[in-house]
């Protein structure tokens, strides 16, 4: 069965000279373990529908369920690691990552253990008691990684250019994490990007999202099977 299934939604913002339709009848359905990437123009519609499927976002119409249930806002159940990497400016690096094991009711010495591990994976073990604003852009953008990947809870990972603002090797590393470690933790991740490259390596499936004009999209799916022991 589906992790997320999305039906006929469409999205409209209120723009300054009338109603911009962000999503046209979308339907997607998104199957367990699959790594799903996520391209297409700027302005498509791929933040809103991460946003949508987030629970940040409700759209204007069609129904989008996570497990069978309608999604009705966040919750632990989903990590998301957006293009601004949103930290809590008064927490430590540590802190900012524990913030999500707490909502998930992690016991405190488990989920500083745990936060410590991701850390370590994603290049910041040493500097776990720095604030954000001691950090450069790119390690900023590395705590927000960490603290979707620590969610012991999550078992969907939604990502909008997430290591677009990382230096390359460290990208490298992060890449792959994500396909020989939390993918074999049979997760699901849906992965907006920019970079038809970095779809082409990640990806089980691409989605292509093209606004035509008049904004009725149309879209195409590319399907490659990746092995996966
Ligand atoms: P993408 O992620 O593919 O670049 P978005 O989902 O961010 O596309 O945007 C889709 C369309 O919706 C764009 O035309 C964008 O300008 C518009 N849009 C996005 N967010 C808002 C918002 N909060 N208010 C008004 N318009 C928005
Ligand atoms: P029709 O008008 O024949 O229903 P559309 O051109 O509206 O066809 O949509 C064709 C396909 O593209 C549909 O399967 C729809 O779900 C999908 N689709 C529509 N808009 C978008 C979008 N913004 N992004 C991705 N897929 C879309």
């Amino acid at each position: 069965p589906a992790v997320i299934r999305a039906r006929g939604i469409d999205h409209y913002y209120e723009g300054q000279t009338g109603w911009i339709h962000a999503l046209s009848h979308l339907d997607l359905d998104i199957p367990r373990e699959e790594f799903l990437c996520i391209i297409g123009p700027s302005g498509c519609g791929k933040s809103t529908f991460l946003k949508i499927v987030a629970g940040l976002v409700e759209p204007s119409a069609g129904e989008i369920l996570l497990d069978g249930k309608k999604i009705t806002g966040p919750g632990p159940d989903r990590g998301i690691v957006f293009q601004e990497p949103a930290l809590f400016a008064w927490r430590t690096v540590i802190g900012n990552v524990e913030f999500g094991l707490q909502m998930q009711k992690m016991p405190k010495a488990q989920a500083r253990e745990r936060a410590q591990q991701v850390l370590d994976i994603v290049g910041l073990g040493h500097v776990t008691n720095l604030y954000p604003y001691q950090l450069s852009g790119g390690m900023r953008h590395r705590v927000a990684v960490a603290r979707a990947w620590a969610l012991t809870s999550a078992k969907l990972l939604l990502m909008d250019e997430p290591f677009s603002a990382i230096d390359a090797i460290n990208r490298m590393t992060l890449q792959d994490y994500l396909i020989d470690t939390w993918m074999k933790e049979k997760r699901t991740v849906l992965y907006v990007t920019h970079d038809i490259d970095e779809a082409v390596y990640l990806a089980d499936r691409i989605l292509l999202m093209r606004p035509s004009p008049g904004r009725i999209g149309r879209y195409f799916h590319v399907d490659m099977e990746r092995p996966r022991d």
